[in-house]
């Protein structure tokens, strides 16, 4: 009845727990919450402000579809100190949220039959937009034991002439991973050696811990002429709900996915972006703040989970995900998942909601209190020791 590309659709695994979680609540049980990715921080009072001056000032009108111009040099000038490179405004172009900025230039690139390389486990919109633009997704395996940076022979064996996208994701959801800059070094090579474009996530780029600045492949060298850059507000500005993210790319491109972004959603909410540039002109330190929170709860759950008999987690080095090996158990990562919610009140996602890649491991969200992380890990030790 319906078109092969809404057909290949499947919901994320997120909202498939947190609708059980709720029925499970409304039922008296008490559900422990490490599903949903995203901050528990409120958004920066100073932003919250710009964004209801803006809208008692009357900025509730369209605006430019690329974004406001001081909102984009924002951008530009933040991505470019951050980088250490020099990108100039036009090559920004701002939309309610990070996962425009990955689906328009994929609808920009990849012709039906070309073939997109992505992390798997990886997050669930890369494979969605890549069957919406009737490419070929080529999941590429990732190696726990490297930071689940992409296992590179793998990587090798799938890149070839058919390849038109290769999707990067660092820090990563679902694994924190963080790509080493060898690697992106390597997957650079490739690139320009097979002539694909390079789609770089970096949502997580600023919650990385031990003082890590994560490396971009854009900032290799000539690599910024064939990546696009995908960020914005949502994790590092906790302003999941404002719906406000950025995408840096060569002009060419910049002007076609502007008229995708022209004839989809018009524009990004005006006061969104009033309160985009308060976030990135404004005091930036509670960011350190936030990232120096995230890093004592990452601690304290990669210890909790690695003393659980049967269960190993790797120490991951950004993002707010703890993705721990629960093979020894013999058990599909779904089934875990269903049990721990049902019988131990402990709501997270099966590693295999991220990709056949996924299975074996949970993912469990680390952006909640130290009491939810401390009852969970409680609970979740009387559970897998009964077992
Ligand atoms: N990329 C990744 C890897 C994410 O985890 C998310 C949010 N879960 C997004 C993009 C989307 O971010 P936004 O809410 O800004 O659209």
């Amino acid at each position: 009845m319906f078109t092969d590309r809404v057909n290949s659709l499947q919901a994320e695994g997120a909202y498939a727990v947190l609708a059980r979680a709720q029925v499970l609540e409304a039922q008296g049980r008490k559900i422990l919450h490490l599903e949903i990715g995203q901050p528990d921080f409120p958004t920066f009072p100073n932003v919250s402000a710009a964004g209801v001056q803006a809208i008692q000032a009357g900025q509730t009108r369209y605006t430019s579809p690329a974004g406001m111009p001081p909102l984009r040099t924002a951008i530009a000038e933040s991505i470019s100190e951050r980088l250490g490179l020099d990108i100039p405004p036009a090559r920004v172009l701002v939309g309610p949220g990070a996962k425009p900025g990955l689906f328009f230039p994929t609808l920009a690139l990849v012709n039906p039959g070309d073939e997109v390389l992505y992390p798997d486990p990886g997050f669930p919109t890369y494979e969605a937009m890549i069957r919406v633009a009737g490419g070929i997704p080529i999941p590429v395996p990732l190696r726990e034991e490297n930071q689940f940076s992409f296992d590179l022979n793998a990587f090798d064996a799938r890149i070839s002439d058919k390849t038109r996208l290769i999707i990067l994701n660092s820090p990563a959801n679902p694994t924190g991973g963080v790509i080493p800059l060898a690697d992106l070094k390597h997957i650079a090579g490739k690139a320009m050696e097979y002539n694909a474009w390079v789609m770089s996530d970096e949502i997580y780029g600023q919650l990385a811990y031990d003082g890590l600045r994560v490396p971009s492949i854009a900032a290799l060298p000539g690599m910024l002429d064939r990546t696009i850059i995908v960020d914005g507000f949502s994790k590092t500005y906790a302003m999941t709900g404002w719906r406000l993210g950025y995408m840096v790319m060569p002009e060419p491109l910049a002007e076609r996915v502007e008229l995708l972004l022209t004839h989809s959603i018009g524009c990004s909410a005006a006061f969104t972006q009033v309160a985009g540039i308060e976030a990135l002109t404004g005091p930036q330190d509670r960011i350190a703040e936030n990232v120096a929170e995230y890093q004592r709860r990452r601690d304290y759950i990669v210890a909790g989970l690695n003393a659980i008999p049967g269960v190993s987690c790797q120490v991951p080095q950004g993002a707010f995900y703890a993705f721990p090996n629960v093979k020894s158990f013999c058990l599909s990562s779904k089934e875990i998942a269903q049990r721990l919610i049902d019988e131990a009140g402990v709501a997270l996602l099966a590693g295999s909601d991220f990709g056949a890649g996924g299975e074996g491991y949970l993912r469990i969200c680390y952006a909640t209190s130290m009491d939810v992380i401390r009852e969970s890990l409680k609970q979740m030790t009387i559970w897998f020791k009964a077992l």
